[in-house]
């Protein structure tokens, strides 16, 4: 394939913050890659691994090439040939994706259809009207509000039990015996303002850890160590969990995730009697007022959304958005939507959304020392097994020539209500976190 390319000395040391999809898989190549083979690597998480409130862990993550933009498909497709032979395959599994809409939206479901066909390795039925869609997906009723009006069934996509792959590749690593796992908060980038070098980074209880490279893969976090107003901002999405039955799970444990990309909202199939509903939407921010992370002057601050906890157990999903799951799961599942079952679990997760949808994967454009691999918006996890060849790929200089310029530090800070991002989000718009957790919710 060809490539950008540039020419690269390998530094004698990286640090890498964050053990999410993009941390640990960037290690891991790091590991495998020879140009690396005298660089020391270090990886810090604030938490013990693995992190349950990360955006890598959780039960699922869907797996698709489905993408209206023709380099994201060829790419998810190489990375599906990876779940499905040598890369944790025992997590994977082959349901298909229902991918629907019933209003704009539905210009994503078509160019994303001509991708998947033009690939040619996909089966796939395209379902004309929401009974189409309820025989696809043994849903009980073809509301289309609810299921889409329109769309198709990719039998050739699937989900992936993420906290699963995660510990797999973690394992991976660790039998390199090549990376030193740190446990503790990054509190600032060490950045030196004469040379414009980032030198590490310094711990919550001031200890530093000191790099030639500093790799940031903090996520949904990362505003909190870099400015990235304009650039990049974390969003919530919401997460809920309703327990079945062994004959439930049995009904429907084969059948496609279904997604209307309209409400955002997707079901996948029930695993270990647990039925996973959640929301690919614009979400909610929470504004959060920080000291400045790259102002000298102790008194800078400045004002991002930033994840709203610390740990998952303190992470509610505010009424409106377990209002709209159990809507939508009523709708399409009366039988198992009655008030009386209550959701197991709920959970607000994080996103890191950059105003086109594409991740970030640069050197940063003002520091030496210092390379940026975030910007999951939402759709990372699937290419956990091609995800850090591809980082190595950029910090090497030789990014495929599909991605040339897409992953870059974007060139220039755009407002936030200008975003166009990648046409794949639906529901509703402008959510503030705060907001919702007390706004009246007489209607549920
Ligand atoms: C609800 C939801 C559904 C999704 N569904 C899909 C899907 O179906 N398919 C798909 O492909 N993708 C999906 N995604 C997206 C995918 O999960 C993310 O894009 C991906 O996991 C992001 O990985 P990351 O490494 O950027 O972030 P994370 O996994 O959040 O990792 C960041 C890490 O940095 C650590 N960290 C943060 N700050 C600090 C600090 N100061 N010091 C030290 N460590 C720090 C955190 O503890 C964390 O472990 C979904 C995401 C969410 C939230």
């Amino acid at each position: 394939m060809a490539s950008c390319s540039s020419s690269f000395e390998a530094p004698s040391s990286i640090l890498i913050i964050g053990s999410g999809v993009f941390g640990l898989s960037t290690a891991y190549e790091l590991c495998k890659n020879d140009i690396f083979k005298n660089t020391s690597i270090t990886l810090v998480d604030r938490q013990p691994f693995p992190a349950p409130d990360s955006s890598s862990i959780d039960t699922s993550r869907i797996v698709r090439a489905d993408y209206a933009s023709a380099p994201y498909s060829r790419l998810a497709a190489a990375a599906q040939n990876l779940w499905r032979t040598t890369f944790a395959p025992q997590h994977y599994h082959e349901n298909g994706l229902c991918i629907t809409a019933s209003g704009p939206e539905q210009k994503y479901v078509s160019e994303s259809l001509a991708n998947v066909q033009s690939l040619a390795t996909c089966k796939i039925e395209v379902l004309k009207n929401s009974e189409d869609i309820k025989r696809v997906t043994g849903i009980e009723k073809a509301f289309e509000d609810a299921c889409g009006s329109l769309g198709y069934v990719n039998w050739s996509s699937g989900w992936v039990d993420a906290e699963g792959a995660m510990r797999w590749l973690r394992s991976e690593v660790e039998k390199f015996n090549r990376v030193c796992f740190i446990t503790g908060t990054v509190t600032r980038l060490i950045i030196d303002h004469t040379t414009q070098t980032v030198s590490g980074v310094r711990l919550k209880d001031s200890t530093p850890l000191v790099a030639d490279l500093t790799i940031l893969a903090a996520g949904a976090w990362t505003p909190s160590l870099l400015d990235m107003r304009g650039i990049a901002k974390a969003t919530g999405q919401i997460l809920v969990y309703l327990p079945v039955t062994p004959t439930e799970q049995a009904n429907l444990q084969h059948r496609p995730t279904l997604l209307n990309l309209s409400t955002g909202l997707f079901l996948l199939p029930p695993h270990n009697n647990l039925l996973k509903t959640a929301r690919h939407g614009h979400g909610y921010t929470n504004p959060t007022t920080i000291p400045h992370p790259e102002s000298a002057s102790p008194s800078a601050t400045l004002t991002v959304s930033l994840p709203s906890y610390h740990t998952v157990a303190d992470s509610p999903v505010p009424p409106e958005g377990l209002h709209a799951a159990r809507t939508f799961l009523a709708s399409v599942h009366p039988s198992l939507a009655t008030p009386s079952r209550p959701f197991a679990w709920s959970r607000v997760c994080w996103y890191l959304d950059t105003r086109s949808g594409d991740f970030i994967i640069d050197h940063h454009p003002d520091y030496k020392g210092l390379f940026v691999a975030t910007g999951g918006n939402g759709h990372a996890f699937k290419f956990l097994p091609v995800l850090g060849d591809m980082v190595v790929k950029c910090l090497t200089g030789k990014i495929p020539e599909d991605f040339c310029g897409l992953w870059e530090w974007p060139r220039e800070r755009v407002a936030e209500e200008e975003w166009k991002g990648d046409g794949s989000r639906g529901g509703p718009v402008g959510m503030v976190l705060g907001e919702e957790m007390v706004r009246a919710v007489s209607r549920l």
